[in-house]
């Protein structure tokens, strides 16, 4: 018998991989959450978000303001923005917002953590056009950025409009990721002379400060008034 009549056994067939879900948390999966509600409550309470699109494989992730409306995320910017160009030309595109709400801190570097609420969402983006929807979408932002605020300033002229582009990115596939609580120590260093909790992180609000321009007697609006105490 020769080399060649021996017979090269079929390596093993792999089994098909199943398709990976880009939005699907690997890692610590008791953390996540697919529940639209928890990812859009996340969404709410944050300002800035890091919006992220490839071009020519050139990967770029900008911050940018951002405001929901419903299962859709408005961002806005100029109209000459290559965000706002690459976007408005429907490229797949990944929002990411964050709030960090505390330092864990374990006994051994090694379960030192971050407490933290997290989405991360997919989808693709479409101008705004109609310059009345466009004002309808810059109302809806300022006031979502500062709830009062809209009705009180000057809406956005024909020309204003005209150098603003406005985005509405669908949110196709979301999903949020929470940590909270303290530190999970291995049991053998909980008797280790370390303090050990969490420092709890916050963004607050400060007093605002008038700007210098400001004709007389113009006081502190009351949405104003009221979220500097608040
Ligand atoms: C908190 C915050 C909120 C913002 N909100 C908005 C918003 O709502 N709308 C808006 O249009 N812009 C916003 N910006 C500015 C935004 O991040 C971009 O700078 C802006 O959109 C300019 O786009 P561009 O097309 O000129 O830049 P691009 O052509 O996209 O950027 C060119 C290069 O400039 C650099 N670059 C761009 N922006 C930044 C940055 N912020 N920091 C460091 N390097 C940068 C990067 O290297 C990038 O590759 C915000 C920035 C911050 C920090």
């Amino acid at each position: 018998m020769t080399a060649a009549d021996v017979e090269t056994p079929a390596p093993p067939a792999k089994r098909p991989r199943k398709p990976r879900q880009r939005h699907v948390v690997r890692r610590v999966r008791e953390r996540a959450s697919y529940d639209r509600s928890d990812a859009y409550a996340i969404l709410d309470a944050g300002l800035v978000g890091h919006v992220g699109f490839a071009v020519d494989g050139q990967p770029f992730v900008i911050p940018m303001l951002y405001a929901r409306d419903g299962d859709r995320i408005l961002l806005h910017g100029a109209i000459a923005s290559r965000l706002q160009q690459q976007l408005a030309g429907g490229v797949e595109c990944c929002l990411s917002v964050t709030h960090v709400d505390g330092l864990v801190l374990a006994r051994s570097h090694f379960h030192h953590s971050v407490n933290y609420r997290s989405v991360v969402a997919f989808g693709k983006a479409t101008a705004v056009v109609d310059p009345a929807a466009k004002a309808a979408a810059l109302w809806h932002f300022v006031d979502a950025v500062i709830p009062g605020r809209a009705a009180d300033a000057r809406p956005a002229d024909r020309s204003e409009l005209a150098a603003t582009s406005v985005l509405l990115l669908d949110i196709v596939d979301v999903s949020a990721k929470v940590r909270s609580g303290g530190p999970k120590d291995h049991p053998d260093d909980l008797s280790l002379p370390v303090w050990a909790g969490v420092l709890p992180l916050a963004t607050k609000r400060g007093t605002p400060v008038a700007a210098e321009d400001l004709a007389p007697g113009i006081g502190f609006p009351d949405y104003l008034a009221s979220r500097a105490t608040g």
